[in-house]
């Protein structure tokens, strides 16, 4: 037995290690365009579109990897779940026949609120059958959130728990006319009938599992994801059926699927990242996904890396710095030599980790970068590429990205020479780029000037072609006629053994105009105090030089973040300056 073992061992330790799917980045480049990228797809039988549905489960379905597991989900209490290409088609065939037997069809939106269950993905895909609108709403939200959402998407129908209907939506359900049916999914410890709803598996085993899907116009609505409200209300941005174009292909090359990975994404499908690379980008990879349907915790995650094999591992930053913060001894105890490929996206990921993960994984963390208006990831450390620490990398093949300036008639100007901070732009064109502000025409014209796509995200690009990250337009500090990305000040804070996370603001000045102002938590083991704080702040003048630097700094158990991770600098500036809180639906509770 000893030597099956030893196999299984050597196994392990020595994985195939596929060659980069971006290998010749200049070559892809140059030879890329979008229609050829679209042939990757199948399109509807017989010429009748393109449905996202099809390209994620049917056309695996019906070909060779139709036994291939396409999701794999791990249950909080650890049991595992799977569910293959075949049976995923199926299930979300009734799914969509379903809603049909509701008399729900094309452009009506469907919305779910639950945690990460297989109904949830089921229901995904089945919406998208059916030509209806998929919306995620994250399950921790409160009742006002999910109704001031469902209230702005005109949700008909929604999908959620019996828990969570009990708690957050039986309230307000009277304000919501439009809805029309709550699909319930049963749950051991509620009744086992919820009044004025509909039992989610009933209906369903009531259901044909054929459902042929009706010709699509790629440019039809497909997908309503709303903003993560870091810089104020979130904002609703609908995107088509083609964006499974983006999707398939940068999952291919900025994810680096191959056929036999096991990848997990982390995310949650109320957030885009969940939805465009939790469901659709490794569906229509043909790719086998880990859904967990648990929450953080360190030693799960090490556990679910080693024990499910995983091989690609896309998360966030926020999660990144609480395994730093926990120390490297977990991940060197387990066996994670199948990871192949690690991705990072959502926030800045400071160098700091970036190094960090290359120590303690032998690969480094990829960071890429992308946004709920973009759909999929635009600019990213591909795996081919030599990574520079803290910059988001180059743009992918299909790509056109710029810096530039907003001239201030309406129009912009390109910034052509490097390492000139700008703000991010994007010639529109690629498949994913939202269509529409939900209920807000206006706010979509202004995000585009001069044939420009406008982030709002403050980069520059230096002489190589990397992208840095400086800051969101809004949180950029403008001190002694610098401008300072909060960024690089909590990176270099961050450097510090004792720093933990660091949140970096301005606050007005009569002299400098602003201050750059720190928000420090620490690691387990240090305390804070007025020397730790002096400590920091020369720490911080030596790296970034006096005009940089914070001039203050204050220690906070935990920095204000939204619920998908990202540090609420807006928030940590208004509660500073005694100024309105804002929109406050995304703030993970407690912060
Ligand atoms: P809202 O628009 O409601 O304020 P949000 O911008 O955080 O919220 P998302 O669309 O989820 O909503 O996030 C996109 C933003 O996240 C980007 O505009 C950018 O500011 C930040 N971001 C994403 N990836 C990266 C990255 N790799 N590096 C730096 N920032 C990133
Ligand atoms: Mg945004």
């Amino acid at each position: 037995m000893l030597s099956t073992v030893r196999h299984q061992q050597i196994e392990k330790a020595r994985p195939i290690r596929p060659a980069p799917n971006l290998a010749n980045y200049e070559r892809a480049r140059n030879a890329f365009t979008w229609a050829e990228a679209r042939r990757e797809l199948d399109g509807l039988p017989g010429g009748a579109g393109l449905n996202i549905a099809h390209e994620c489960v049917d056309r695996h379905a019906a070909g060779p990897a139709r036994d291939r597991v396409a999701l794999r989900f791990v249950r909080k209490p650890g049991t595992v779940e799977e569910m293959t290409f075949a049976q995923l088609a199926e299930a979300s065939a009734r799914f969509a026949n379903g809603l049909r037997s509701l008399g729900v069809g094309a452009g009506e939106h469907v919305f779910t609120l639950a945690g990460r269950i297989p109904a949830l993905y089921l229901a995904a895909i089945g919406t998208l059958k059916a030509r209806s609108v998929f919306t995620t709403l994250f399950s921790a939200f409160g009742p006002e959130p999910i109704q001031s959402r469902m209230k702005l998407g005109r949700a008909r129908v929604l999908v959620t728990t019996a828990s969570l209907y009990r708690k957050k939506v039986a309230g307000i359900r009277d304000e919501l006319p439009e809805l029309e049916h709550v699909i319930v999914v049963a749950e051991h410890r509620e009744p086992a009938r919820t009044p004025g709803t509909i039992d989610f598996d009933e209906w369903l085993s009531a259901q044909s599992p054929e459902f042929a899907i009706a010709p699509t116009d790629p440019e039809e609505p497909a997908l309503l994801h709303f903003t993560s409200g870091t810089t104020g209300k979130p904002k609703g941005a609908v995107h088509v059926h083609e964006a499974a174009v983006a999707h398939h292909i940068t999952g291919k090359l900025a994810l680096d699927f191959h056929a036999d990975d096991i990848y997990w994404c982390t995310a949650d499908p109320g957030w885009v990242t969940g939805t465009s690379y939790g469901i659709i980008a490794p569906l229509t990879n043909g790719v086998t996904s880990l859904v967990d349907e648990a929450e953080f915790e360190t030693s799960r995650w090490y556990r679910l890396l080693e024990e499910q094999n995983v091989t690609v591992w896309y998360t966030a930053p926020t999660a990144i710095r609480m395994l730093m913060r926990a120390g490297a001894e977990q991940a060197k105890a387990r066996d994670l030599s199948r990871l192949r490929f690690l991705a990072s996206v959502g926030e800045p990921l400071n160098p700091e980790a970036v190094v960090w993960s290359a120590a303690t994984f032998g690969r480094p963390f990829h960071d890429n970068w992308w946004q709920t208006e973009t759909g999929g990831i635009l600019i990213a450390n591909y795996a081919s590429l030599d990574i520079r620490p803290g910059s988001m990398g180059k743009p992918l093949p299909g790509i056109e990205a710029g810096i530039v300036r907003r001239t201030g008639d309406g129009g912009v100007e390109e910034i052509l020479e490097p390492d000139v901070e700008g703000e991010l732009a994007i010639r529109p064109g690629w498949p994913s780029m939202f269509r529409a502000y939900l209920g807000d025409p206006d706010r979509y014209q202004e995000s585009f000037a001069a044939g420009w796509y406008l982030s709002g995200d403050i980069a520059r690009r230096d002489r190589d072609g990397y992208y840095w990250f400086v800051g969101r337009g809004d949180d950029v500090i403008k001190s002694a006629g610098h401008l300072i990305g909060p960024f690089e000040v909590e990176s270099a804070l961050m450097e510090h053994p004792a720093v933990a996370e660091a949140g970096v603001i301005g606050v007005p000045d009569p002299v400098a105009m602003e201050l750059v102002k720190a928000f420090v938590s620490l690691k387990p083991g240090f305390e804070s105090s007025s020397e730790l704080s002096r400590e920091l702040l020369g720490f911080a003048r030596k790296r970034l030089g006096p005009a940089v630097a914070p001039r203050e700094l204050a220690f906070a158990e935990a920095l204000p973040r939204t619920r998908s991770g990202k540090i609420m600098r807006r928030l940590l500036r208004a509660r500073e300056l005694g100024l309105p809180e804002g929109d406050l639906s995304t703030l993970e509770s407690g912060a």
